[in-house]
């Protein structure tokens, strides 16, 4: 990417997000998500932020798009949320895994707002460990069909295609190996529904689908068949990077915001700010934001260096520890930097009517999605313990 390019990228990003900030507020006073989330980001072209140029994307190197979701965090986790679907988990895995045909049949109409993106891994009774999973598929002529309930996915009930994990039916043992697949969503055999009692991060779609007997064209299988475990790992690198860029995105702003209230609202005859137990909260966040900012700088570099050489096992060790390390980091900082911001805005700032309460509803879950703190701390131990045999998970 040149500069000129990555200029004119992060302006689009910037005048993107001045847009959004109504939007969003409006998800949240409405409490659901508003397609003019994903309009907007078309109109701005940062659709396929990832997405090579010669696929109608924008062809942004793993840092530069990690600064883009940093931006667009600061106006909420929901919309990032958005991004990461449709792009760090949905384009990416095409991008990396997907025959000619495929990139040339989605990467496009991604990048152009003619298809939009998912990735369903979890399902109700597998989340950590994603080989407790029960959907199926089997072959039959030039299909494959699938079977099974995915639970908890982001872009879930508004995606045009889904990239699905799934076993091989009736295999067990050494042959149980999961395989990924591009699953259009079109059709009676695939029931999606939207999952509303989530407290907080209105703005994302999050929802549960069923596939019943559902009928997915051969050439839509991702990757070699069996490879879908590593398939799953690899993207939720790129995942993990998009919400640790998020969380920083979420402690810059919650910055920002306690800056200018600080010097505003007085008591005891002074802005707050001078008062040293707020400055306390703030140099806080700011070792969270300046801590984070550098994590996830050297996770995105790692990452870059690994999908450059996708054979070499040193860099995709290095780059799964520093995104992990990043996400783990990145997430826990932003809440706590949440809620000193909170703090510091008293009263008010137990209240949705002011951003850092929104903040700290909507990044809890980064703790949570594309792996846990635990999993996260257990990838962390197991590689300062000497690598894969120890891993605690195994
Ligand atoms: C808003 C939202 C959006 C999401 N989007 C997507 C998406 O787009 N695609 C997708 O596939 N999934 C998505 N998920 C699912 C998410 O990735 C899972 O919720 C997460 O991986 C945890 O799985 P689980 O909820 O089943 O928890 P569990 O795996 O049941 O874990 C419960 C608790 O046990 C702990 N635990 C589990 N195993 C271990 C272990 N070995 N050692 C120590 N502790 C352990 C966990 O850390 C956690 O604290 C989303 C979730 C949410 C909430």
């Amino acid at each position: 990417m040149t500069p000129e390019a990555r200029a004119k990228l992060m302006a689009d990003v910037e005048a993107y997000c001045q847009e959004l900030r109504p939007i969003e507020e409006l998800c949240y006073v409405e409490r659901r998500p508003n397609d003019a989330i994903r309009d907007l980001a078309l109109k701005h072209n940062i659709l396929g932020i990832l997405v090579p140029t010669r696929y109608g994307g924008r062809g942004a190197d793993a840092l530069t798009y990690a600064r883009c979701l940093a931006r667009i965090n600061r106006e909420g986790t929901g919309p990032r949320t958005f991004f990461s679907g449709q792009s760090s988990i949905g384009q990416y895995p095409i991008m990396k895994y997907g025959s000619e045909a495929m990139k040339q049949k989605y990467l496009p109409a991604s990048c152009t707002g003619g298809c939009t993106l998912a990735f369903g891994l979890t399902e109700p009774d597998a989340g950590s460990n994603p080989l407790e999973g029960t959907t199926t598929y089997t072959r039959k002529g030039d299909r494959f069909i699938l079977n099974g309930v995915k639970y908890l996915i982001s872009n879930g009930s508004i995606a045009d295609a889904v990239i699905v994990f799934a076993f091989p039916e009736g295999k067990t043992g050494a042959d149980r190996r999961m395989s990924a697949f591009i699953v259009p969503t079109a059709g009676e055999t695939f029931e999606k529904e939207a999952l509303h009692s989530k407290p907080g991060m209105y703005t994302a779609d999050t929802a549960m689908f069923q596939m019943n007997d559902h009928p997915v064209p051969a050439d839509h299988l991702l990757g070699e068949e069996g490879n879908g475990f590593r398939i799953a790992m690899h993207t939720l690198i790129s995942g993990r990077l998009s919400v640790a860029s998020g969380s920083l995105g979420v402690i810059e702003d919650c910055l920002a915001e306690c800056i200018t209230y600080s010097k505003e609202r007085h008591q005891h005859g002074k802005p707050i700010a001078k008062h040293q137990l707020v400055q306390d909260h703030l140099a806080r966040i700011e070792v969270m934001r300046a801590t984070s900012d550098a994590m996830i700088e050297r996770a995105a570099i790692a990452k870059q260096a690994s999908d450059e050489k996708p054979g070499d096992k040193d860099l995709l060790a290095d780059a799964d520890y520093a995104v992990a390390l990043a996400k783990y980091w990145a997430s826990n900082a932003a809440w706590e930097a949440a809620d000193r911001a909170v703090q510091i805005f008293g009263g008010r700032g137990w209240s949705e009517l002011y951003r850092p309460f929104r903040h700290l509803q909507d990044v809890r879950v980064c703790r949570i999605y594309e792996g846990t703190d635990e999993i996260m701390k257990l990838k962390i131990a197991s590689k300062v313990l000497g690598g894969k045999e120890w891993e605690a998970f195994k």
